[in-house]
C-alpha cells in the first residue's frame, strides 16, 4: 500500500495549507505564520493574528481559497541558503526560528527533530512564498475547489512548537478531497466522531477526569471507568494464560544506571522525566517496563528447553508529553502497557509470531474490532541506523511475513517501518466510524538482549543469546478506553457496561420489590443499580438512555403479581414483561458470549 506521504491526497491538502496561509495573509497582512503541514484526512495552518477569528472571517477565508485555486497558480520550487531564507522570510519571527534549527540540521520545516540532512527550499504559488520541502501538485488546478472546506466553525489556539511557555496562536484545520462527495462523506464522520468523543463520553458517562490540582495529562479513573478498564484487563489476563504467558510484576521506578545500560537514557531524554537522587544514587520514573522484565529473565539460568518464556505485566510507565500535545485519554503522561515480553530461540520466532497473531484476532474480535489490517515494518535498505546483522533482520522479517500468511492476515509489506532494534508487525484498527487506530504491535530485539548480555543454554550444550519480542495488544490502557468509548459511542456491549441493569420502580410502593430483584441480579454476577429517584418512569428511562444502560427493567403491581420485570433496552426497544428467571437467562448467556446484542 502507497504511504501517505506519497500519495496524492497528502499532496493536495499540503498545497490546499499553502492556499489558506495566502487568503489568510491577503487578510491580514500583518498576520505571522507558523507551520502548515498536512495531517490525517486534512491539514493546518497556525497563525499570530491580530484578532480573534469569527465564524465570517472563516467564510471568507473558505471563499477567497475557492477563488485562489480557481486561478491555476503553478507551485514553483526553489532551493536558497539560510541567509537567504533569512532576508524572504525577515518579517516573520517564526519562519526565522525554523530557518535557525533548519540550518542547524536540528528540525525541518515543521519544528520536528530530524536527522536527515536538510535542504533548505520555498515554494510559491502566486503571491505566496512559503518555506517548504514539498511535495505539493503541480498546479492549484489539481486541488478541487468543491472538495475543501475549513472544518472546524470555531478555530483552536495551539502553543507555537507545542510548548506552554511559548505564544498561543491560531490554528486553522481544513480539509481536502479529491470529489466533492469525498468531502461530504468526510465531513459526515467528522459529526460522528465530535458525537463519539471520548473527552466528552467519559465526561457524561462518569468513566474518568482530569483536575488541574492533581496535574495535567494525569488522568483519574472514577468507580465506572475503573470497572470498564478492569474488565478489559481480565479479559486479556485470563486469554493470555491460556497462550502461556506468565504475570509478573515491576516497580514504578529504577536506577538510571539500568536506562543506561539499556540505552534508554540519555536517548531518549527528552520524552523522559528528570531523575531524582535516593540515598546518593540516582533514580528515575519507568519510561517503560523492558528492562524490569529482562532482569527477571535473567535472575535464573535458562536452557533451551524452558523458552519461549512469555512475561506480561500491566505496566504503569511515565513519558513527557508538551501541554500543548496531551489530549484526553490519548495523549497522558502516565498511562498503562499491557506489556509482555517474550524471550524465545531464533527458531522459535515464526511459531511465536503465529501464536501472538492467534491471540490478537481473539481479543480484537472479542471486543467487536473486527475492521483490522496489518503491517510488517522492515528496515529502509538505504538507511544504516539499525542494529543486528544482516542474516538476523532478514530471518526475522521472513518469519513475521510466513506468520502473517499462515494466519491469512491482511497485511502490507512497508519499508522503513521496523524499530532500529528489529521489524515488527503493528495492527491497525478502523473503528466504527473508519478512523483508524494503531494499536497492538509486536517487536523483535536484537538489541536489548545484546546490552544485558542475555543467554540460554542451547541443546549444545553452549550459551547463546535468545530473540527478545515486545508484545502490547491493547498498547496503553488508556487510549485503548479511548478507542472503545469512540468506537461503540459509550453504548458498550452488556458484558463491559460499567452498569448492565438499572431497575425502576413506577411507584414508591414497587421500591422494595426493585431492590430485591437487584439482589438477585447481584448474585448473579450482574452489576445493577436501582433508581429511587423522585421523577416519573419516563424521566428515569431517559436517564438510563442518556447513560448506555443496556437493559432497563421497570417494575409495578403486574410485575410483581408475575416475579417479571418490563425489558426495555437502551435502543428504545421494549421486550415487555419477562419471568425474572427468564431473564436472568438471556442476559447471562449475552455476557457470557460478549454478544453485541442485547435480546
Ligand atoms: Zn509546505
Ligand atoms: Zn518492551
Amino acid at each position: 500500500m502507497e504511504r501517505y506521504q506519497d500519495s496524492k491526497l497528502y499532496r493536495i491538502r499540503h498545497s490546499a495549507a499553502h492556499v489558506m496561509a495566502q487568503a489568510v495573509l491577503e487578510k491580514f497582512p500583518d498576520a505571522k505564520i507558523a507551520i502548515g503541514p498536512p495531517i490525517e484526512d486534512g491539514f493546518y495552518y497556525d497563525f499570530d493574528l491580530p484578532r480573534p477569528l469569527t465564524e465570517a472571517d472563516l467564510a471568507e477565508i473558505e471563499q477567497r481559497m475557492r477563488a485562489i485555486i480557481g486561478e491555476r497558480h503553478e507551485f514553483k520550487r526553489r532551493e536558497v541558503s539560510a541567509d537567504e531564507a533569512r532576508t524572504l522570510f525577515k518579517d516573520q519571527p517564526y519562519k526565522l526560528e525554523l530557518i535557525d534549527g533548519l540550518a542547524a540540521g536540528e528540525v525541518d520545516e515543521y519544528g520536528e527533530k530530524t536527522s536527515e540532512p536538510v535542504v533548505i527550499s520555498t515554494y510559491t504559488q502566486d503571491s505566496f512564498e512559503d518555506l517548504c520541502r514539498g511535495p505539493h501538485v503541480a498546479t492549484t488546478a489539481e486541488i478541487n475547489p468543491d472538495a475543501i472546506s475549513i472544518t472546524f466553525k470555531a478555530p483552536a489556539g495551539a502553543y507555537w512548537r507545542g510548548d506552554e511557555n511559548r505564544e498561543m496562536l491560531t490554528r486553522i484545520y481544513g480539509t481536502a478531497w479529491e470529489s466533492a462527495a469525498d468531502l461530504e462523506d468526510y465531513l459526515h464522520r467528522l459529526e460522528e466522531a465530535r458525537k463519539r468523543d471520548h473527552r466528552l463520553l467519559g465526561q457524561e458517562l462518569g468513566l474518568f477526569t482530569f483536575n488541574q490540582t492533581v496535574g495535567k495529562g494525569l488522568p483519574l479513573w472514577k468507580p465506572k471507568g475503573a470497572i470498564l478498564r478492569d474488565l478489559l484487563e481480565r479479559f486479556l489476563r485470563e486469554v493470555q494464560i491460556d497462550h502461556g504467558y506468565q504475570p509478573v510484576l515491576t516497580p514504578h521506578i529504577a536506577r538510571v544506571r539500568m536506562f543506561e545500560i539499556s540505552g534508554h537514557y540519555p536517548y531518549y531524554k527528552d520524552s523522559q522525566y528528570a531523575p531524582f537522587e535516593v540515598e546518593g544514587d540516582l533514580y528515575m520514573l519507568k519510561p517503560m517496563n523492558c528492562p524490569h522484565h529482562i532482569h527477571i529473565y535473567s535472575d535464573e539460568l535458562h536452557s533451551y528447553r524452558d523458552l519461549p518464556i512469555r512475561f506480561a505485566e500491566f505496566g504503569t510507565v511515565y513519558r513527557y508529553e508538551k501541554s500543548g500535545e496531551l489530549h484526553g485519554l490519548t495523549r497522558v503522561r502516565g498511562f498503562t502497557q499491557d506489556d509482555a515480553h517474550i524471550f524465545c530461540t531464533p527458531e522459535q520466532l515464526e511459531d511465536e509470531f503465529v501464536a501472538v497473531i492467534d491471540l490478537v484476532e481473539f481479543i480484537l474480535n472479542g471486543l467487536g474490532l473486527t475492521d483490522y489490517r496489518a503491517r510488517v515494518g522492515i528496515r529502509d535498505p538505504e538507511s544504516d541506523k539499525y542494529v543486528g546483522s544482516d542474516e538476523n533482520w532478514e530471518k526475522a522479517a521472513q518469519a513475521i511475513i510466513n506468520a502473517a500468511h499462515r494466519k491469512n492476515l491482511n497485511f502490507t509489506v512497508e519499508e522503513g517501518e521496523a524499530a532500529f532494534y528489529g521489524p515488527k508487525l503493528d495492527f491497525i484498527i478502523r473503528d466504527a466510524v473508519k478512523r483508524e487506530w494503531q494499536v497492538s504491535t509486536v517487536q523483535v530485539d536484537y538489541n536489548l538482549p545484546q546490552r544485558f548480555q542475555l543467554e540460554y543454554v542451547g541443546e549444545d550444550n553452549e550459551r547463546h543469546q535468545p530473540i527478545m519480542i515486545h508484545r502490547a495488544l491493547y498498547g496503553s490502557m488508556e487510549r485503548f478506553v479511548a478507542l472503545m468509548i469512540e468506537h461503540y459511542a459509550g453504548a458498550f456491549p452488556a458484558w463491559m457496561a460499567p452498569v448492565q441493569m438499572v431497575l425502576i420502580p413506577i411507584a414508591d410502593r414497587h421500591l422494595d420489590y426493585a431492590r430485591d430483584i437487584a439482589s438477585q441480579l447481584r448474585e448473579h454476577g450482574f452489576r445493577v443499580e436501582v433508581d429511587d429517584s423522585q421523577g416519573r418512569v419516563g424521566a428515569k428511562v431517559r436517564q438510563a438512555t442518556t447513560q448506555k444502560v443496556p437493559w432497563m427493567l421497570v417494575v409495578g403491581d403486574r410485575d410483581i403479581a408475575q416475579s417479571a420485570v418490563s425489558v426495555r433496552l437502551r435502543t428504545g426497544e421494549d421486550l415487555g414483561a419477562m419471568h425474572v428467571a427468564d431473564f436472568i437467562t438471556l442476559a447471562k448467556t449475552i455476557v457470557a458470549n460478549k454478544s453485541l446484542a442485547l435480546a
